[in-house]
């Protein structure tokens, strides 16, 4: 129950990340908690894109919906700032459906304007994953924006998944039976074994980031991507990488044949205008 947040240092007139725990509720962190139960209602939420790329031909074969929060004096505020703030106070349900409907509208428009065959990504919290009205709000959504499930991908880290298999199977199966795109997120960082998981209908894996980042660094490191890439697809899951910064991680990685690669390298995480705009002249192309 960590977080870290920003404050305003004293004197200067520039914000500063602090590490708390949540159990010690220090004032700038319940003054930021205030905030956030107003954000939704005066709409300081945005939704930023994250491009993923089929690591052979170069293509999107999707975006990523990564969560922002203006803020009126902070500006924007990083969720490892606010999601742990969200998830601990109960806000993460509201917001995470927020996060699902605009993510949705989104796509329909990029749909519309002839964008087809992309998937936008939506990461739910384990608090939104545990919420008992999920999957009908889900379904909900698709129905009230017109998008087709295909195009919604539901992204949970491996520790979510793990942590009570049994309704992590029964919740997974209805959204799988929706005909929706299922991801494990953060692999590697839940020390759960891949077999522990196969049980799930999971379609795609993504290598959390830290790995990635130590890969040019240790030798370890590249056989326990190497093994991850083939244990996942001998599952038959697609493999993402993510974080990729380094042209050298991408040379590693297309020589092990991972499926899509995510990371600076490519795209930082963008506006919808930006995505607009790349995904426009992608198509021209
Ligand atoms: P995540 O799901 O693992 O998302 C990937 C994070 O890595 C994003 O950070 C992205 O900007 C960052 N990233 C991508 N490529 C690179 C790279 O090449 N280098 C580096 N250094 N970073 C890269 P972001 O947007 O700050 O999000 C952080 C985390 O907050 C996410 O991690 C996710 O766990 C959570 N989050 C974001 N949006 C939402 C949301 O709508 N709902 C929930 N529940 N969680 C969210
Ligand atoms: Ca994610
Ligand atoms: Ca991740
Ligand atoms: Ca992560």
């Amino acid at each position: 129950d960590i977080a870290l947040y920003y404050a305003k240092d004293k004197g200067r007139n520039n914000y500063q990340f602090y590490q708390t725990s949540l159990s010690t509720r220090t004032p700038e962190l319940l003054s930021l908690e205030k905030s956030l139960r107003h954000a939704l209602d005066r709409k300081e939420f945005l939704l930023y894109y994250q491009p993923k790329v089929n690591i052979l031909t170069g293509e999107i074969t999707g975006m990523e919906a990564l969560l922002r929060w203006h803020h009126p004096e902070m500006g924007i505020v990083a969720p490892n700032i606010f999601i742990p703030l969200a998830e601990a106070s109960g806000l993460i349900v509201p917001i995470g459906e927020w996060v699902l409907r605009e993510a949705c509208k989104q796509n329909k428009t990029w749909q519309d304007a002839g964008f087809s065959l992309m998937t936008v990504a939506v990461n739910l919290s384990p608090k939104q994953f545990h919420q008992p009205q999920l999957v009908e709000t889900v379904a909900e959504i698709l129905k009230t924006t017109g998008l087709a499930p295909e195009y919604l991908e539901i992204e949970i880290t491996e520790t979510t998944a793990i942590e009570n298999l049994d309704f992590t199977t029964n919740i997974l199966k209805q959204f799988e039976q929706m005909g929706l795109p299922l991801a494990i997120d953060d692999f590697g960082t839940g020390y759960s074994s891949l077999s522990r998981l196969q049980t799930l209908p999971f379609h795609n894996l993504k290598i959390d980031r830290s790995f990635i980042k130590e890969l040019t660094a240790d030798d370890k490191v590249a056989h326990i991507i190497t093994a991850i890439v083939n244990l996942g697809r001998s599952l038959g899951l697609r493999l993402i990488a993510e974080g990729v910064e380094k042209s050298e991680e991408l040379d590693f990685l297309k020589l092990i044949q991972c499926d899509d690669v995510q990371g600076y390298l490519f795209y930082k995480p963008l506006s919808s205008q930006q995505a607009t705009e790349i995904i426009r002249e992608r198509i021209k192309k």
